[in-house]
């Protein structure tokens, strides 16, 4: 009788963060350094969206900027140097109540008495036609990956934000040119990347635009736009077409468990709690203003001191 309570009682976690991106990497150092029994399930490799970043420069502490993947290496190394456990599993679903939290994975089941999901966002699609056939063969969503194929040649990117002209002006240092296409006659991204998008000779910037076809069969050949204030056609060639129109939450599998706002982001109170008491969110899924690291990492450390707190009052 005393050994299966023993056993009933070792089955059950602490805490599990679902995703090991910055917010998840950070909530599970506080939950390593506060001893409680805690589990990453991961269900790619370590890091999140942060790798798909050629060069990090505003993440406080690191003056020359650093790569993404050197900065997320550097986040696990810490946790793990604490003893973090992260597993390489993708949730397959989740039953969520405040008296019960059980995980089903592609490895087994775990219970916890704390959750912190932090699963991330993945890059929106525009959703036009070509877009599907031709991603792999010119349509891109990653810059870092693909942009070193593209050298000596034209590309355009989609989008007026911090991301599509960050990627834009990393573009340029293989392309020969880089087109950028925005929908509007002002750019969305802050004033310093706008200064130094106009400053680069490379990168002609197309206002007042959006694009209806990626054309080509095997292989992107251009990409058809349409001008918003004219309604006049173009043809635009290019190698290569790079999509930065923002990001969609990773939540499809919380749709019904836990509160998401319009968009899918899921929605928490300020100490990140979600609306299932023990179950928090933090990082790019939560509903919020500014999608950073170094937001990311404050939300995982708050997360994680309030999964503390919730299982120190319910013991
Ligand atoms: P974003 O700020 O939401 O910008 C998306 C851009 O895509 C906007 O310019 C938008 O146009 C355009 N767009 C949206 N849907 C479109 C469509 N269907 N067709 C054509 N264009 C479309 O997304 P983001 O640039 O990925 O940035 C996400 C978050 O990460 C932001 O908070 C950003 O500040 C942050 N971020 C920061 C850095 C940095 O600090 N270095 C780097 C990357 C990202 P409109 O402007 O007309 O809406």
């Amino acid at each position: 009788m005393q050994v299966f309570a023993f056993f009933e009682e070792s089955i059950v976690e602490d805490l599990v963060i679902i995703g090991a991106g910055p917010a998840g990497l950070t909530a599970g150092l506080y939950a390593a350094r506060a001893r409680l029994k805690t589990v990453v399930l991961e269900k790619l490799s370590p890091g999140g969206q942060i790798l798909m970043t050629d060069w990090v420069e505003n993440y406080p502490g690191f003056p020359d900027g650093l790569s993404g993947f050197e900065l997320v290496d550097r986040m696990k190394r810490q946790a793990e140097k604490f003893g973090l456990k992260i597993e390489s599993h993708e949730v397959k679903g989740l039953e969520l109540s405040p008296e019960k939290k059980i995980i089903t994975h592609d490895g087994g089941v775990l219970e916890t008495r704390t959750v912190i999901i932090a699963c991330g966002a993945n890059p929106q699609k525009l959703g036009i036609e070509g877009e599907n056939l031709l991603t792999g063969r010119g349509v891109s969503y990653c810059a870092t990956c693909d942009g070193p194929f593209y050298r000596d040649q034209e590309v355009a990117v989609v989008g007026g934000g911090d991301t599509a002209v960050e990627e834009a002006l990393f573009l340029t240092k293989f392309a020969s040119k880089v087109f950028l296409i925005h929908r509007r006659d002002e750019l969305r991204a802050t004033k310093l990347l706008q200064e130094r998008a106009m400053a680069e000779e490379k990168l002609e910037i197309i206002w007042d635009s959006i694009p209806k076809k990626i054309v080509g069969q095997k292989e992107v050949e251009g990409i058809d736009l349409s001008n918003v204030k004219t309604g006049q056609g173009s043809f635009l060639p290019a190698q290569g077409v790079f999509i930065f129109i923002g990001y969609r939450a990773n939540s499809n599998f919380l749709d019904g468990i836990v509160q998401l706002d319009e968009h899918g982001f899921v929605v928490t109170r300020g100490d990140m709690q979600t609306s299932v008491p023990g179950v928090f969110a933090a990082g790019d899924i939560r509903s919020k203003l500014l999608r950073q690291v170094s937001t990311a990492v404050g939300e995982g450390a708050t997360a994680a001191f309030a999964a503390e707190k919730y299982i120190d009052n319910h013991k």
